[in-house]
């Protein structure tokens, strides 16, 4: 998922997410964040506009829940499938065990 240029930034989908995968504009990030991961390398912000999805940590709530928990929470639906980045549903669920383990 990714989050277009209509995001105002309201942050309402920052704490929904169990992965921690969204920061807020200009923040930067790491894999270790809100997971069991101990990678601590800081990357530059996704966006410095608005909030943005790190994609590397998005499992689209599999394992988590069935629906993405911040697409319901946008108030702008400024969040979508990124097209250039489909991904299978194991696909997710290995990227979740990855995060947090079994
Ligand atoms: Fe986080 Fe779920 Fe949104 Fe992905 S779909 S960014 S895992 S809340």
């Amino acid at each position: 998922l990714y989050i277009d240029d209509e995001c105002i930034s309201c942050g309402a989908c920052v704490s929904e997410c169990p992965n921690t995968a969204i920061f807020d504009a200009d923040e930067k990030w790491t894999m270790a964040d809100g997971t069991s991961m101990d990678d601590n390398e800081e990357h530059d912000p996704i966006s410095e506009d608005h909030t943005f999805i790190v994609a590397a940590k998005c499992t689209e709530c599999n394992g988590f829940f069935d629906e993405p928990q911040c697409v319901d929470v946008c108030p702008t639906d400024s969040i979508h499938p990124d097209p250039n980045n489909e991904e299978s549903k194991d696909e997710l669920m290995a990227k979740k065990i990855k995060l947090h383990g079994e």
